[in-house]
């Protein structure tokens, strides 16, 4: 068996400066990688420039400082923050050291926030649109106003027998808001309560298959000596992506002692591959067969756990059905495929790599192998995960320290029930919009980007910007062209505000009562409140207090679904339930003058006398966790009939009626050949500095790119010197970049690091609303891929798409 330790380890590319840059914009880290970061000392240096120039700026008023708490709402990985006010005024944002997620850590974006809160996009009072959606004009009305109208399209689809016909997409937050936007649903008599897809979709519906479970997963990578990363972009935005920067940060000083190897598997030079002990520049959309192939030689070479394999997996051996037919189980498949040399020729990983990447995968044990991108986004299909998840079952590595465990619940207390009157139950009983739980999709819960637009009357838009980010193109467009009125509930102008009819300012994150519960990947259950830090700018408000009062204007059994004064009310009901579950901790923190000599310790929960005391500590402080709180006996992550790990999957036999025993199995399916002409393969990239989820990316980061990233408006793509030679193509030449669904123009940028025949685009360009630093600049990569749907999961798929590329 070879050892990876000690193993010299090269890069077979070199890294140019862009990469170079792009690394140090990793601004994460605890406390050591902020240290070594430049990124936060760039922002306050250009801060301080720009102060000069930007009115909406925070400038630091004189006075004593003063610190509160809160949490990060930007994106779901629940970071703690700590904030610095002069007077009422917030100046700055640094990572929570206390905050059991991130640990001090704190990534750009959140770094950012203030221009969020202070910059020009801000929605600032109610607006109506007045004309046509392509030529929209806005009329500024009252809250009171904009509140009866939103009730008027709401009873005019009841008395018209069409409550269904309300639909609703938010954000992929597990947040009180979100629920009573699923509330609301309800009691006017809707199932089309959708939101965003996230990379916890996939996972879980993984976990479904093989497992038997409906949470979502959890990996203990604290305690891990080796990260297989199948193209996960763990410094970009992967996971709670403060935590991972912390476990990076940490990573040759990690839990007893070890070091973390990461091994980056992805056809490109990203700052996660940059960073990695080994990085394995794959064929795109391989991956599935290259973790299979990983799993041929630890079986083939006696690496695997068996006893584990043995007493706890079911379809790893050939098996007999209840009819007596032999049926040919998870390790014949792989044996039978699967072996590194003819891996080798799809993926184009040469086979001894493979066989050293399986041998350190068992040799360095616990060892974690991982899959999935940041926003739920399939590369190749659910069979690709499910193919990464057998190797975690082959070592055995299931609810052991270092291991995979299972996101525990958060012991809020329920809501009340809905109340639904005839109408609503009427409408209740008719079919989602999206076909998500359908026939078709039987185990997807959220399928906005499969929305039948011709089938919603009236649709709520909370805190995301479809138009711009949904992956298909052509639902995005339906929506706004079929969708008879449309209500956007934004802190911001984003392309969805534009063309809707009605634009509603919700205070942003740091102004409102918010909560979050749970964070991507992290084991125990953590729960985190935010209250306002200074009073909501402008005419903008609490969602949820909206909604209570859109509900009362409503009346009947829809107003008494929301019983309560404003959303504060319903979250401390809630929080009731974490004070009578008598677990878990508050990291109570007393900040002392200086910032840097703030203290916290745990305080239990059972040591507060009242829920109002218990209450007062989690508002000032933020958090609630339960790091005893863990899956760790087996029985609680094997749910499957059977009680075992599933190589052969029968729920997904029995859901499908699969009669050919390979799609009840991991496995690599060869995509369908290019179109004519189009030879590229073309890959979007995410860039840690950018928002790809249709957010606004502040001015400063904006500010922070590099000129082979963005110069002027234009927008480079990466491509290998040698594709860009045969394409006849210059560094920093015009070029259109084509696929099936469309075509943008672009200028390109060679790069060593990236696979020849691959051409990354970077996300989070191409805005057409927000303000002026960020509206024109580049194109949309969105634009170019047409998303499939996961046959399995119904997800998107849409991480490759066919291209060309070609002088203006
Ligand atoms: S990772 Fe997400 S939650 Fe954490 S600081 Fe960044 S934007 Fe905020």
């Amino acid at each position: 068996m070879a050892h990876a330790r000690g193993t010299k380890r090269h890069k077979s590319m070199n890294v140019d400066r862009r990469t170079f840059v792009k690394g140090m914009a990793l601004a994460g880290g605890g406390a050591l990688g902020i240290m070594l970061s430049p990124t936060p000392w760039y922002l306050i240096r250009d801060l301080a420039f720009w102060t000069q120039n930007w009115p909406w700026v925070p400038a630091p008023a004189p006075g004593e400082p003063s610190f509160e708490k809160s949490i990060c709402r930007i994106c779901d990985g629940g970071c703690g923050i700590n904030v610095r006010k002069v007077d009422m005024r917030l100046v700055r944002i640094d990572g929570d050291k206390e905050h059991p997620v991130n640990q001090g850590s704190i990534c750009p974006m959140g770094a950012a926030a203030l221009q969020m809160l202070y910059g020009p996009s801000r929605t600032k009072v109610p607006l109506r649109r007045v004309g046509p959606r392509e030529n929209p004009e806005w009329r500024p009305i009252t809250w009171a106003e904009a509140i009866r109208e939103v009730a008027l399209k709401v009873r005019q689809l009841r008395a018209a027998g069409r409550p269904h016909e309300l639909a609703c997409i938010t954000n992929s937050a597990h947040s009180t808001v979100n629920q009573f936007f699923e509330r609301f649903l309800h009691a006017v008599g809707s199932r089309n309560f959708m939101q965003m897809n996230s990379a916890l979709e996939a996972h879980s519906t993984v976990l479904a298959l093989m497992q038997g479970v409906d949470e979502g997963i959890a990996y203990d990578i604290e305690n891990a000596r080796y990260l297989l990363s199948f193209g996960c972009n763990l410094l970009e935005g992967w996971g709670a992506c403060g935590r991972m920067y912390h476990a990076h940060a940490n990573r040759s000083a990690h839990e007893g002692g070890n070091s973390l190897e990461i091994v980056q598997i992805e056809p490109n030079l990203s700052v996660t591959a940059s960073k990695a002990s080994r990085w394995i520049p794959i064929k795109p959309g391989t991956d599935a067969a290259l973790a299979l192939s990983i799993a041929h030689v630890l079986i083939s070479d006696g690496l695997y756990d068996k006893t584990f394999v043995e007493r706890h997996t079911f379809g790893f051996e050939d098996w007999k059905d209840s009819d007596g037919k032999r049926r040919r189980g998870f390790k014949s498949e792989v044996l039978g495929r699967y072996s590194p040399r003819s891996v080798e020729l799809i993926t184009q990983v040469p086979a001894n790599v493979i066989e050293e990447v399986a041998h350190e995968f068992a040799a360095n044990q616990p060892a974690l192998a991982l899959g999935g991108r940041c926003d739920g986004s399939l590369f190749a299909g659910i069979y690709e995960l499910m193919a990464i998840h057998s190797l975690n079952a082959l070592a055995g590595n299931l609810s052991r320290p270092g291991g995979i465990f299972l996101q525990c619940d958060v012991p809020l207390k329920s809501l009340s029930p809905v109340k639904m009157d005839e109408q609503a139950e009427q409408g209740f009983a008719i079919p989602r919009s999206d076909g998500a739980g359908s026939k078709e999709h039987p185990l997807a819960r959220h399928l906005p980007h499969n929305l039948d637009a011709g089938k919603v009357g009236v649709l709520l838009i909370h805190e995301v910007n479809p138009s711009y980010a949904l992956p298909n193109r052509k639902v995005a467009r339906a929506i706004f062209e079929d969708i008879p009125y449309i209500v956007s509930f934004s802190s911001f102008i984003d392309e969805s505000s534009m063309q809707a009819d009605l634009i509603l300012p919700i205070s942003t994150p740091l102004e409102r009562w918010d909560d979050h519960t749970g964070a991507p990947g992290i084991p125990y259950p953590i729960y985190g409140l935010s209250h306002p830090l200074v009073n909501p700018l402008y005419e903008s408000r609490n969602a949820g207090d909206v909604l209570i009062e859109i509900a009362r204007e409503l009346g009947g059994t829809i107003a008494e679904s929301f019983p309560w004064n404003n959303t504060v009310e319903a979250l401390r009901e809630r929080a009731a339930g974490l004070y009578e579950s008598g677990t878990g901790v508050i990291h109570t923190a007393e900040f002392s003058a200086t910032y840097m000599s703030q203290t916290a310790t745990p305080t239990e929960v059972k040591s507060f006398p009242t829920f109002s005391d218990f209450w007062n500590a989690l508002v000032k402080n933020c958090c609630w966790s339960d790091p005893q709180c863990t899956t760790d006996q087996l029985e609680q992550t094997l749910k499957t009939p059977g009680k075992k790990f599933e190589f052969f999957s029968q729920r997904l036999q029995k859901t499908f009626g699969y009669s050919n025993d390979l799609e009840c199995m991991p496995h690599y399916h060869e995509p369908p050949p290019n179109p004519q002409g189009f030879d590229l393969l073309i890959m979007p990239e995410n860039l840690i500095t950018m928002a790809d989820n249709g957010l606004g990316t502040p001015p400063l980061l904006i500010k922070q790119l590099s000129n082979d990233v963005l110069s002027e408006n234009d927008l480079f793509v990466q491509v290998n010197p040698i594709t860009a030679m045969y394409q006849g193509l210059k560094d920093g030449e015009s070029v259109i970049l084509e696929s099936p669904a469309g075509k943008v123009r672009v200028r390109i940028h060679t790069f060593a690091g990236v696979r020849e025949g691959v051409v990354l685009i970077p996300l989070g360009f191409g805005h057409t609303a927000y303000d002026r630093f960020l509206r024109n600049k580049g194109v949309n990569a969105l634009e170019i891929f047409d998303a499939k749907m996961d046959t399995v999961s119904g997800l998107a798929v849409w991480w490759a798409v066919p291209g060309k590329i070609y002088k203006v």
